[in-house]
Parts: structure tokens; sequence; C-alpha cells
């Protein structure tokens, strides 16, 4: 009996593996003809300013419009993207879209906002993406100060001093720099030392439980005084009920983003909310 079972999880576990390698082989081709296609679309997430109740900045979220599995996360594709070597493909065209947006929306007389643009730690170092951000803002026109690279510490920058380059030159610009899920990650102060860094974006995580784990609350605490330590500002992550707003209100942390305040919007979702802003500040 226990080892016909063994042999059936057996089975199974075979079946599951090779399910999953044709599901990445068939995603990785997939991928070749959504770049073609224009089935990549971003999504914006507002952040609020926690002392003005108003939009700060957006983060640019991307998603693919699957022509049969509809709207996918990054979580779904992008490590195979990654690793099919269409990451710089994909940057490229994230960037240029974000940039473009943004133009457009002040361009419909919207509000000028900042917007968040995702970057891979793999390439943030060289020479090709110092080039595309510059090209990026010159062919859009986009105030290089409405620009801010995120950069993750999930993954690690392979040369400091070649991304350190890059990322000084890109202040140089006014471009500005945010250090992505900070606290989780393999150099947190590492980062914050090395590079010219505008604002920590706290991760997630320790929002999530910050009402109830002591552990949490003091983190977040720390990291709040850390960034205003350095002059710099603080973001956190995944806010998502009034009392993790009010906590973070009462520490002092500048600006939210989540599903509290709001979920990713398309650009025509988020230019509604802009317009919406707008009139209020107008009749107040
Ligand atoms: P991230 O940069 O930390 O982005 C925040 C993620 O948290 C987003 O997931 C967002 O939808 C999600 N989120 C926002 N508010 C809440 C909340 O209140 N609760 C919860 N549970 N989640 C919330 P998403 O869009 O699935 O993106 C996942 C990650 O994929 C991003 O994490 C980022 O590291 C990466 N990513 C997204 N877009 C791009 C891109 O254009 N290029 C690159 N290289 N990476 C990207
Ligand atoms: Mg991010
Ligand atoms: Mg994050
Ligand atoms: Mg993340």
């Amino acid at each position: 009996q226990a080892k016909a079972e063994g042999r059936n999880s057996y089975r199974f576990f075979v079946t599951d593996m090779n399910e999953r390698i044709s599901r990445i082989q068939r995603i990785r081709r997939e991928l070749r003809q959504a770049l073609r296609s224009n089935e990549f679309v971003l999504h914006y997430q507002p952040q609020m300013n926690l002392l003005t109740g108003r939009i700060a900045g957006v983060e640019a979220l991307l998603r693919w419009n699957h022509p049969v599995d509809g709207l996918l996360a990054p979580g779904d594709f992008l490590v195979i993207a990654e690793q099919g070597g269409l990451g710089g493909e994909i940057d490229d065209w994230v960037l240029r879209r974000a940039c473009l947006d943004a133009m457009i929306w002040q361009k419909n007389g919207l509000q000028p906002i900042a917007v968040g643009v995702n970057l891979s730690p793999v390439r943030i170092g060289t020479l090709r993406t110092q080039e595309l951000i510059t090209t990026v803002l010159h062919e859009t026109g986009l105030d290089p100060s409405l620009l801010e690279l995120e950069l993750t510490e999930h993954e690690l920058v392979d040369d400091l001093d070649a991304a350190a380059r890059v990322l000084n030159q890109m202040r140089l610009l006014g471009v500005r720099l945010a250090i992505d899920d900070f606290g989780t990650g393999y150099s947190s102060l590492n980062y914050v030392r090395s590079f010219p860094v505008n604002r920590l974006k706290i991760d997630q995580s320790f929002i999530r439980n910050l009402r109830t784990d002591v552990n949490d609350a003091a983190i977040v605490r720390n990291i709040i005084s850390l960034a205003h330590d350095l002059n710099i500002t603080v973001v956190a992550e995944g806010v998502e009920t009034v009392e993790q707003l009010t906590h973070l209100a009462g520490e002092g942390c500048d600006e939210i983003q989540g599903f509290y305040f709001s979920r990713p919007l398309p650009t025509d979702a988020l230019q509604a909310m802009l317009r919406r802003e707008l009139a209020s500040t107008h009749l107040g």
C-alpha cells in the first residue's frame, strides 16, 4: 500500500515537472511574440503623501495582456523572460512607456507626478542602461526629476562600483533613486551607503503584521528614522488597512502605497483619479 502510494506520488511529481517545463517553454515562445505584438501594458499604483493626503507619485507595474490567459502579473513571467534573455528588451519597453505616459498625463493638463520604474539589478550598472535612460528622457522630454528608478534588494547587484557610476550619472541628470523592498535583501545598508538614494521603500512583509508584531513595528520605526537621519523620504509598501495607515502616520512615515489607497490602475483610470484630485484642489 505504502509502496504504491510512493510510486503514485512519484508519478505525480514527474507529470507535474513535465507540465511545468512545457509551460515554461510555451511562455518563453509567447513572450517573444508579446513584445512584437504589443501585449504588455503598464498599470500605475498611486502613492499617497501622508501629510497632504494627495497623490505623491505612481509606480509603474508591468502586466502582460495574454491573448488566452488574460492579464498576468510579473510573478507569472518575469523570471522566465529574464532567463530567456528578454529582460533588456522588457526594461527598454517599460522605461519608454512609463516616460511617455507621464508626458501624456501632463499634456492632458494633469498635475506633474513622478513615475517609478523597476529596473533589474542585473543591468542597472551597464552602459546600455545609462544610454537607454538618457535617450528616453531626451526623446520624451520628461523632466528627469519626475523619473524614479527602483532598485530591488531581492536580487544582487553584482558590480557595485559600476552601478554606483551609472547611478551617480543619473543623479547628475536629476533622476531619482529608490531602494525597493528595503530591509529584506542582501545589502540594505550597503546600497544606502554606495548609491545616491532619494527614497527607501519599506518592504510589504514588514507592514503586514505591523499592528501585532512588535519586531516588525520596531523595524519599521527604525527604517523611518534611518531615512530621516539620511534626509531622504520613506514609503511604506503594501498598506491595506486604515490601522496600518494610522500607525505609519504616527511614526512619521512620509508616504504609503498599497491597496488601501489604490490598486495599480490602467492609465485611463489613473488619469481619472488625478483629474478628480485636481478638481477637488480647485474647489477647496
Ligand atoms: P514591487 O516593485 O515591490 O511592487 C509592489 C508589488 O506589490 C506589486 O506587485 C503590487 O501590485 C503589489 N502591491 C501593491 N500594493 C499591495 C498591497 O496593498 N497588498 C499586496 N499584497 N500587494 C500589493 P506586482 O505588480 O505583481 O509586481 C511584483 C514585482 O515584480 C514588483 O515588486 C517588482 O519587483 C517586479 N516588477 C513589476 N513591474 C516590473 C517591471 O516593469 N520591470 C521589472 N524589472 N520588474 C517589475
Ligand atoms: Mg517597485
Ligand atoms: Mg517592493
Ligand atoms: Mg517586490
